[in-house]
């Protein structure tokens, strides 16, 4: 008698979702490789090392929940102390030595007779696993626009998530171009050191007060010693963050987004007396249809007297300048691009190819989709973290990728139970789980008429969870085995 198959499991990507899966693979005594294509762990929080890129959900929460500090040096951290956190998981767990650095999967292919994936290098190296379990993010590919010129540019150019930190900003006339998430951060940072600062803004955000404050060595004292209080934090930090699901969609929607927008105007009252300037950062949108920023202090950086606020949309670069459709010639040193990510393509460049030699992208050519946002028809053992429909608007995407892994570890479970080579999750079921998903998400404020990267563009919501993230919880709990087909 034989005893159940040793399965070796592939993960790809080393950031937060790798990692967390890579953890509970080594405490269950699963073989596991982490291929990692740069040299270095953290995923987005090795990439993202702008001025002031920091998380905007509380480091409490935005943190494993087997895995908690109490030495957290403030509310809302910043990316070394975030990306040292990553490290420390990885030297606490010894994964270090399961990573291979510098490998890039580019081709995962499933061989329908040994019933094992393929995955291949662009180097040509190949790789056989059983499983494989993608964590390669919602963000990691950055977008530059293709603006007429851009390439004649003499200056200095690099995308916000590739910040080139050998060139010094000081003095310089720089560009930014782009006002989200990122620009936000590093906009305030930047701004004392340069000589302008021009910021050009597509379209404007509703800007909520951060309150950010640093935990007193009293505070770190006591979550070290009173037993359960780190935990009873982290959990009314998730509760509250929770009741803003309320606002993004369903009946009690519109009611709250009006009162959370008086909040957001109020701010903007509060930091900008200019009445042009504060006119030009109103959105005409409803909040929460793009992703809500935090911040107190890029209004005030806005309001400085070398930075300006241009809202006249670009209609080419020059040599030296950046030029408006209204004509207008604004002479920069350097070109920052806060432009976001192609967060539309989910895993490309990857190119997987299924059962039947079945294409993902040809999957989604319509828009990313999968079951319960982790596993796809046609592709068996084959584990999307952070894939279609997980990301939140309201809640810790740690907490979402804990929920994935441990609905992965349920299936890999009972792959070994019964001894089975592989799971796929039945076409019906998914396309039936979908349905109810899309009817849910077509009740949200991402859907009300503003353009963002959480849908394609005939206006279907690919990136993000409807509802509370405690439901994607409940769903992934356990496994509906009947979903599934079995080789
Ligand atoms: P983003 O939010 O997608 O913002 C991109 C900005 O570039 C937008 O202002 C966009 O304008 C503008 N833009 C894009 N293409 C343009 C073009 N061709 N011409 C002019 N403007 C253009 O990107 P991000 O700021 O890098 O953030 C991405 C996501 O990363 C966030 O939504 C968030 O989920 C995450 N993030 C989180 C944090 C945090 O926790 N604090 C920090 C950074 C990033 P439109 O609005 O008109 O499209």
């Amino acid at each position: 008698m034989h005893g159940p198959r040793e399965r070796r499991v592939a993960i790809l990507g080393a950031g937060f979702s790798g990692i967390c899966m890579a953890i509970r693979l080594k405490e269950a005594g699963v073989s596991f490789v982490i291929y990692e294509k740069a040299d270095g762990v953290g995923g987005t929080w090795r990439d993202n090392s702008y001025p002031g890129a920091g998380c905007d959900v509380p480091s409490h929460l935005y943190s494993f929940s087997f895995e908690r500090r109490a030495e957290w040096s403030r509310h809302y951290v910043e990316q070394p102390e975030i990306l040292r956190y990553i490290e420390d998981c990885v030297e606490r767990y010894g994964l270090r030595p399961h990573v291979r650095f510098g490998t890039e999967i580019v081709r995962a292919r499933f061989d329908d007779d040994e019933g094992a994936w393929h995955l291949s290098t662009a180097g040509g190296e190949v790789f056989t696993a059983d499983v494989v379990v993608t964590g390669l993010g919602q963000l990691n590919r950055p977008t530059v626009p293709e603006l007429p010129g851009l390439a004649d540019f003499k200056g200095t150019a690099f995308h916000s998530a590739r910040w080139d930190h050998a060139h010094d900003l000081r003095g310089e006339r720089v560009a930014v171009i782009g006002s989200g998430a990122s620009a936000v951060q590093f906009v305030p940072r930047i701004a004392p050191d340069v000589a302008r600062l021009h910021v050009f803004q597509r379209s404007p955000n509703w800007v909520l007060p951060r309150g950010d404050a640093a935990y007193s060595a009293a505070a770190r004292g006591a979550f070290r010693r009173v037993p359960g209080l780190d935990r009873l934090h982290r959990a009314s930090i998730f509760w509250a963050l929770e009741t803003r699901a309320l606002a993004l969609g369903g009946p009690t929607g519109p009611m709250l987004r009006a009162l959370v927008e008086r909040t957001a105007r109020k701010h903007l009252e509060a930091q900008v007396s200019d009445l042009d300037l504060r006119r030009k950062l109103s959105p005409d949108y409803s909040i929460g249809c793009k992703r809500v920023l935090l911040s107190d202090d890029y209004y005030p950086a806005l309001a400085r007297e070398n930075v300006e606020l241009v809202t006249s949309p670009i209609a080419r670069v020059e040599p030296d300048a950046v030029v408006t459709r209204d004509g207008r010639r604004v002479g920069v040193d350097t070109i920052v691009f806060a432009t976001g990510f192609d967060a539309l393509h989910f895993l490309a460049p990857l190119d997987v190819q299924g059962r039947d030699g079945a294409r993902l992208a040809e999957a989604w050519r319509y828009g990313a989709e999968a079951y319960l946002g982790t596993l796809v028809s046609g592709f068996p053992n084959f584990f999307v973290l952070y894939g279609p429909n997980t990301n939140l608007g309201h809640n810790s995407i740690i907490f979402m990728i804990e929920c994935q892994v441990h609905w992965v570890m349920r299936c890999l479970e009972e792959l070994r139970a019964r001894d089975r080579a592989w799971l796929d999750v039945r076409r019906d079921a998914m396309v039936a789980s979908n349905r109810a998903l899309q009817d849910r998400l077509r009740a949200t404020v991402w859907v009300t008429g503003c353009h963002s990267w959480y849908k394609t563009a005939s206006g279907r919501v690919t990136n993000n969870w409807p509802g509370f993230a405690s439901r994607f919880w409940l769903a992934t709990r356990k496994p509906r085995f009947d979903d599934f087909a079995w080789g």
